[in-house]
């Protein structure tokens, strides 16, 4: 199929799994953003994926921009991690026992990211996140966490609050089942302002066990922390005695071979205590992982007392995957996804430039999205104020042209190695037409 032929808005196959779905699963979905909610239309259902690719339940191809929401860094069935998957099934599929893949995989990570001495795996960001909010309560005996507005941490209770942009807002739960003492647990803050961060820790700063950050947050598009700001949160979060997360579940292993951490390095105040990883280490597979200094990481049970377990944690299947992917994830690699990221930002400037399309094009490493806004985003009051409603149209402009962007104006565009040139063409065709028919 040419990925330059428009297909028709319908989508009969996906259309009748959607109302099947709809019958036994809520919303027809198993996590809400793949429901195109704030694009409207039919989610494709995916039938299989082909490098840089999807084939969805009609047999239509897209180019695919959303990389299973950044896992897929190698591009859809790799042959390297396709052979590792094959052999680690062959030999069981979980024990509940200690495993020889488990100390590899843990040892990758803790070599690649410099601060990190001990590494504990699990299975999702989420269960990676809300461990380590756990741990550093019980490391430091407190219990109030400062996050900050428009990073996402997972479906954590704590962290689903983002309520309020005011300095100490006490955070109002954003979910019905959240409970209220959850959420008063939680200071939410605007991001990239360390003033708000100073004034919240002068007022309750011996109640606060940690703050934690999205590395260089992707959750509210790419917004990048600015000069100065992880330095500012370890130094303000260490005056106090408090741990500093940094939530890696996106930018590890794809910002760089370090994640986030390897771009801005250590910063002069020092590293955080805490970081936590998933999607692209677990290659497509369920694993994740939260880690730090030693000391730290020894109040884990059974070294120490707080309490983290998992029946599938360091899954045999899912490490094999894991370690091929980021095994595989070569300099060369790194060096693919920027030129991809390069002419795909390269194109959108060009094209919405040349259409008179309000934009900005943010970026971290390969990392990038676009706002349909014009001017900085430097928080998610920034981040918000943006054209949601054309953002819905050039969606469906590209899917028709065989694209698949994320379905929300608040997600990274997501590139992958397999991206090859006929891949990138396609999409910069797509692009410009997008942004005509759009204008
Ligand atoms: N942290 C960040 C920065 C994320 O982007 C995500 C997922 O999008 C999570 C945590 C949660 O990870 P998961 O969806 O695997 O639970």
């Amino acid at each position: 199929s040419d990925a330059a032929q428009p297909f028709p808005a319908d989508a009969p196959a996906s259309a009748a799994l959607l109302e099947r779905a709809r019958a036994v699963v809520p919303g027809g979905v198993n996590s809400p953003v793949r429901a195109y909610g704030s694009v409207g239309g039919t989610p494709r259902f995916i039938a299989r994926g082909e490098g840089p690719y999807v084939v969805d339940a009609d047999g239509r191809r897209y180019v695919d921009l959303v990389c299973s929401w950044g896992p897929m860094i190698l591009g859809h069935g790799h042959p390297q991690v396709r052979e590792a998957v094959a052999g680690a099934a062959a030999e069981g599929f979980s024990f509940g026992m200690p495993t020889e893949r488990e100390v590899l995989l843990a040892e990758e990570i803790v070599s690649r990211v410099e601060p990190v001495e001990r590494v504990r795996l699990v299975s999702s960001g989420t269960e990676a996140t809300m461990s380590a909010i756990r741990l550093a309560r019980g490391y430091t005996g407190r219990s109030v966490v400062v996050k900050f507005a428009g990073c996402y941490h997972g479906h954590v209770d704590a962290l689903l609050a983002s309520a309020g942009s005011g300095v100490a807002t006490f955070g109002l739960p954003d979910s019905p089942g959240v409970p209220a003492s959850a959420a008063a647990e939680t200071i939410v803050l605007p991001y990239n302002d360390l003033a708000a961060v100073e004034r919240a820790f002068a007022e309750r700063g011996s109640e606060i066990a940690a703050v934690i950050t999205e590395a260089a947050p992707g959750n509210m598009g790419v917004v990048p922390p600015a000069p100065g700001f992880t330095e500012g949160l370890r130094r303000i979060t260490a005056e106090h005695g408090a741990l500093l997360v940094s939530d890696e579940v996106m930018t590890g292993f794809r910002a760089s071979a370090a994640g986030w951490l390897g771009l801005e390095g250590v910063p002069a105040s020092g590293a955080p205590d805490l970081f936590t990883f998933g999607k692209v280490m677990g290659g497509g597979f369920p694993a994740a992982a939260f880690g730090g200094r030693a000391d730290v990481m020894a109040m884990l049970a059974p070294e120490g007392p707080v309490y983290q377990a998992g029946t599938l944690s360091g899954n045999p299947v899912a490490a094999a995957a894991g370690l091929a992917t980021l095994r595989a994830c070569t300099p060369e690699v790194y060096a693919r996804l920027d030129v991809v990221a390069d002419a795909l930002t390269a194109a959108v400037t060009e094209s919405f430039g040349r259409h008179g399309i309000a934009h900005r094009v943010q970026r971290v490493g390969s990392m990038f999205s676009v706002f349909f806004r014009e001017g900085e985003v430097r928080d998610y009051d920034d981040a918000r104020q943006q054209d949601a409603e054309r953002f819905g149209r050039f969606f469906h402009a590209m899917l028709r042209r065989g694209v698949h962007l994320p379905p929300s104006c608040y997600e990274v565009w997501f590139v992958s190695a397999a991206h090859d040139d006929a891949a990138v063409e396609a999409t910069v065709r797509a692009i410009e037409e997008s942004a005509a028919e759009i204008a």
